[in-house]
């Protein structure tokens, strides 16, 4: 190949310049272009649900292609979109009624903070702060890295960012603090709306905390009338365990945010959901309440024919037995580091499982995880630690075989780097 000219994201491409290439992707595995083939323990960056180019998903696509390209989704509408508003309002929590199109994880942020600030201004009592929770991450885009932890990833950009109010994460021990700062925050009923990522925050470290914590900040969020944002990007479409992270606390956010699993991890499509106040509190003859948002291609008709096929896989195939079983894979595997000497913190909730190698310098940037990367590659193995945070979120495909060879390559990653 002649010099590459792709700029790729969250790449220093300095200490990266051979990157590899995919030509093929199934099940489980990414197809390099040299003939051999990598396992994607992290469903390339947490997409894919049950596995690449599932058939069902695939044919959807391309029946929906030889008749439906985009279509302006402002006065117009098609049947893919009505259909999967309406199966996703079904499986969401109670409550959810309205369905808005976006179409990446960031965005269906962006728009629920709109809606948000949008909702107390239309009826006339405007809130202008969010609360977030320590360690958070929402996106890459100025609203979305606003309501997310501060940090290496976005110094450069501070001076465009909003103030927000922060909470501590919930750790062990530290949970009634949280709880106490989010009343002490929301009580002057300034803030428009808490956002979370419900019981596991993915890029902060895939620190995780129990259902019934969540549980408890609705109730705060309740009683200042603070509207609850859940964003279930990461979370959603099983990785919990559950569908949706939020059914685990019993709750109904006010705002729910999916993207990523959302078409099984094939083409890019995102939905903001929210109850019928927020949508009745823009529904006017007033046309300055008008909800003020687009993208070019909001609702792509082919994106909604992937996720409503994804859909149908969910309600046709066992896939709540196989995330349970992949849940029970997890957990075994992680057993076996209870007593080792290198790794800390063993953590998993549904199917994603999480530990940290004792390394000399935590932290995001630390030297330790280009070097793990590198070294899970040698041996055919996509993982992508967070700093030293190592994480397992593979496709619900996934044999216990594989997952093994996985533990197998975690434990020599301990006794090299450890
Ligand atoms: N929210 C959460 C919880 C995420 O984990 C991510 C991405 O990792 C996003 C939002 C942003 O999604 P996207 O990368 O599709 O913009």
């Amino acid at each position: 190949m002649s010099q590459s000219r792709v700029w790729h994201p969250f790449t220093q491409h300095a200490l990266e310049p051979a990157i590899p290439e995919i030509v093929r992707t199934e099940g489980a595995y990414l197809h390099r272009a040299d003939g051999t083939r990598v396992l994607d323990a992290i469903s390339s960056w947490w997409v894919v649900t049950h596995g690449h180019r599932h058939p069902r998903i695939v044919k959807a696509i391309e029946t929906t292609a030889a008749s439906l390209d985009q279509i302006i989704f402002a006065g117009f509408t098609h049947e893919p979109a009505e259909r999967l508003a309406e199966a996703l309002v079904n499986l969401a929590p109670p409550g959810l009624d309205w369905v808005f199109y976006s179409d990446s994880g960031s965005t269906s942020v962006e728009v629920a903070l709109k809606m948000a600030l949008g909702y107390f201004r239309n009826i006339g009592a405007p809130r202008s702060r969010i609360v977030v929770m320590e360690h958070g991450y929402h996106g890459d885009t100025i609203g979305t890295m606003s309501v997310g932890a501060r940090g290496v990833f976005n110094a450069a950009y501070e001076p465009l960012l909003f103030e927000v109010d922060t909470i501590p994460f919930p750790a062990a021990g530290r949970e009634q603090e949280t709880l106490d700062r989010f009343e002490a925050v929301s009580r002057d009923q300034r803030a428009a709306a808490l956002i979370v990522e419900p019981l596991v925050l993915g890029a902060g470290g895939m620190l995780m905390y129990p259902a019934r914590v969540l549980a408890e900040l609705k109730k705060i969020a309740d009683a200042s009338g603070t509207l609850l944002i859940a964003d279930e990007v990461m979370t959603g479409w099983g990785r919990t365990g559950t569908l949706f992270a939020c059914e685990q606390a019993n709750i109904s956010p006010d705002i729910l945010c999916t993207s990523k699993g959302l078409t099984g991890g094939t083409i890019p499509l995102a939905a903001t959901l929210a109850t019928d106040a927020i949508f009745q509190a823009h529904y006017s003859t007033d046309r300055k309440r008008t909800f003020f948002h687009s993208s070019s291609y909001t609702a792509n008709p082919i994106a909604c024919a992937a996720a409503l096929a994804n859909v149908e896989i969910w309600n046709d195939e066992p896939v709540a037995e196989r995330i349970t079983a992949l849940g029970a894979l997890q957990a075994a595997g992680l057993r076996r580091f209870s007593d080792n000497p290198f790794f800390t913190d063993t953590r998993a909730t549904g199917t994603i499982a999480a530990l940290d190698l004792r390394a000399a310098s935590p932290g995001y940037l630390a030297e330790i995880g280009p070097k793990l990367r590198a070294f899970f590659l040698d041996q055919g193995l996509l993982v992508r630690p967070l700093g030293n945070v190592l994480y397992l979120l593979p496709p619900y495909c996934i044999t216990g075989d594989e997952l093994d060879r996985l533990y197998d390559t975690i434990e020599e990653a301990g006794e090299r780097f450890g």
